[in-house]
């Protein structure tokens, strides 16, 4: 369905990122991986993994808290595939602390990240999105939708996200351009697997189909968002949460 789409997913080294590029590809897409350079090794994996199935990716490092590198990411992506058809920003990090012990650091460098990221990476890729009447999808979360004990910071920053999309569709609609989030509950990745066993029984107690998701299964519903199939959704969040937020 997304045969020689060419497809940027930020922040895809590993975890979600990883599955969403992996599932773009066996549906025929060229992927543009991204990480941070720290991340190399996870991205030479990932880029190994994708071809070694039969795919085509290629990986550029940008931080998409900067604005120049995420700029720059974006016209090495337009030399090497020659344009841009689908934008996934799921690059995002938690640093999670009451607000009462909460720094402004820790405020600031989640919201620069996960939100003055996502600004950043479709600021700079718009131009070529709207040549290609293409698809933007952000990862939000469940908690921008709810809010969490200890992550206002990023409850504030994925809240922001879904005003980001709406915004955006609205403006660039006219294109044929849609825009739309993601907010997934629990998925079994590292940015979980640190929380104390005894939260995640409460988490799976709380979740209608007992259990955390797999990101397989968060980028099975980033590759309809980013088919033909869903070309008359824009404006949405749609929640993927084996039903926790019911
Ligand atoms: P992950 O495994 O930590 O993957 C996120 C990737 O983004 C990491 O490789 C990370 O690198 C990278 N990254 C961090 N800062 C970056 C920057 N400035 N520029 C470019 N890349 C950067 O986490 P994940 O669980 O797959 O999460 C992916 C997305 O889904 C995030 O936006 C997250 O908020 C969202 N989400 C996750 C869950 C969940 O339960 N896992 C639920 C809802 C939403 P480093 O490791 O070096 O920081």
């Amino acid at each position: 369905m997304l045969k020689d789409k060419i497809v940027l997913i930020t922040g895809s080294s590993q975890g979600i990122g990883k599955a969403i590029a992996l599932k773009f590809s066996s549906s025929g897409a060229k992927i543009a991986l991204n990480d941070i350079e720290s991340q190399e090794e996870n991205l030479k994996r990932t880029k190994e993994e994708i071809e070694k199935a039969g795919g085509h990716a290629k990986y550029f490092f940008a931080d998409v808290s900067k604005f120049e590198e995420t700029e720059k990411m974006i016209q090495e992506v337009q030399k090497e595939f020659g344009g841009l058809d689908v934008l996934v920003n799921n690059a995002g990090i938690v640093q999670d602390r009451t607000l009462a012990k909460m720094t402004s650091e820790e405020w600031q460098r989640v919201i620069d990240i996960n939100l003055t990221g996502v600004f950043n990476s479709t600021k700079a890729a718009l131009p070529l999105i709207i040549q290609s009447r293409g698809k933007i999808i952000n990862i939000s979360s469940i908690v921008g939708l709810k809010g969490n004990f200890g992550q206002a910071n990023y409850a504030a920053a994925k809240a922001g996200i879904i005003g980001f999309t709406k915004s955006l569709s609205k403006e660039v609609g006219r294109f044929g351009v849609t825009v739309n989030a993601v907010a997934p509950g629990f998925i079994e990745t590292r940015l979980t697997e640190n929380l104390s066993e005894e939260m995640k029984v409460a988490i799976k107690n709380f979740t209608s189909l007992g259990r955390f998701g797999k990101p397989e299964e968060v980028a099975s519903l980033i590759a309809f968002l980013a088919s033909k199939e869903a070309d008359f959704i824009t404006g949405e969040v749609i929640t993927i949460d084996g039903g926790l937020a019911v």
